[in-house]
């Protein structure tokens, strides 16, 4: 087996899936599980497919196609807002797309007519986190134009929060996307089938039935993945964490100054890494850099070491305080947060390593 290497728990995915589909039926929401952090990997998917998940959410097309082309025949929500040099040939492989503007509603209107289908679209909101969205005073002109265009059908409205600005998912935003879709369905004398809620920081607000009897769509991709929230910093009880784990080896080990050495660029601010004086330190240099993980991201498995930062091939530790005694050669082995993960997926370097 050659290094870096990625183990992936998949029997512990699948049973998140499992169990988030199950918990969430209960509550009559449908869940979209985002398999977006994949970067299309089809052994992964196969573990969505054997807990019986028949609605998924990529942002990529080319994933989406080959998900398709490896014989998935359940429903397929575009996830990123389509550019439009994509929506012709996104037409036949998709049965809804997140939609924010009028332009995108029209095109996606224009082919699917062309391609004699019929394409559901869900208008996103935006409640705070500045990501993608329309205004609240702006969604009644985007939902009267979409009915009025043919083979599009307007499906309900969504938000998504917590990925740009990192405004958490509350009472207040979650009622003001409920009211919003109440107004809209009054306006337009029109039922709205969608409301979908939001992603993984989403699922903590289920608990209170005045949000969870009106929501019923849920769009989780790091829940299942990892079994953690990362906006309200917390681990999904009962559920698998860290499906995945990074084994990286090591290059070099020297006791360096931890202090460096020269005038610093950047008008002295370096270039971001951690950088503390603790005198001679143990250093541990590992075969990993930024080209295949977000080193933010990494936790390490064995007490007392920690990450300094890392360079485009190089990931830096300080392995002073190791348990262990450790040499070149040696196998770190870290935790993955999604960041970490989502790189780890789409770096060609990292041997993929899947254990059932
Ligand atoms: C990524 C994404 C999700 C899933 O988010 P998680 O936090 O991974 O559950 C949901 N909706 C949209 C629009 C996304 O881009």
């Amino acid at each position: 087996m050659s290094y870096p290497k990625l183990d992936i728990y998949l029997t512990k995915i699948e049973a998140n899936a499992q169990k988030l589909k199950k918990e969430l039926k209960a509550k009559k929401i449908k869940l979209t599980a985002v398999v977006k952090g994949l970067a299309g990997d089809v052994e992964i998917f196969k573990a969505y497919q054997k807990a019986d998940i028949k609605s998924i959410a990529d942002s990529r097309l080319k994933n989406i196609i080959k998900y398709r082309k490896a014989g998935y025949q359940g429903e397929i929500l575009m996830l990123r807002i389509p550019m439009l040099s994509e929506i012709e040939k996104m037409i036949p492989y998709v049965d809804s797309v997140l939609v924010s503007e009028a332009k995108t509603a029209s095109l996606i209107s224009k082919f699917a007519v062309k391609q004699k289908k019929v394409i559901d679209l869900i208008i996103m909101v935006d409640l705070g986190d500045r990501r993608e969205g329309i205004l609240a005073k702006n969604l009644l002109a985007l939902a009267a134009k979409i009915k009025s265009l043919s083979a599009v059908n307007l499906k309900g409205i969504g938000t998504n929060l917590g990925c740009f600005a990192g405004i958490i998912p509350d009472d207040e935003n979650t009622k003001k996307l409920i009211a919003l879709k109440k107004e809209l369905e009054n306006s337009l004398n029109f039922k709205l089938d969608i409301l979908s809620a939001g992603n993984t920081a989403t699922l903590k607000l289920i608990k209170e039935p005045e949000l969870s009897s009106e929501i019923t769509n849920l769009r989780i991709g790091e829940g299942i993945l990892i079994g953690t929230d990362i906006i309200n910093q917390d681990l999904l009880q009962d559920y698998n964490h860290y499906n995945f784990r990074l084994q990286a080896e090591i290059v070099e080990l020297k006791a360096k100054p931890s202090s460096p050495e020269g005038e610093i660029a950047f008008g002295g601010q370096g270039r971001g890494q951690l950088i503390e004086d603790k005198g001679l330190r143990k250093r541990a240099i590992l075969a990993v850099g930024k080209q295949d993980i977000d080193y933010q991201g990494l936790y390490p498995k064995q007490k007392g070491v920690q990450v300094l930062g890392a360079s485009s091939d190089h990931l830096i530790t300080d392995i002073t305080d190791a348990e262990l005694e450790l040499e070149v050669g040696d196998i770190l082995e870290f935790k993955l947060n999604y960041s970490a993960m989502l790189r780890a997926m789409t770096s060609q370097y990292i041997t993929k390593n899947y254990i059932k």
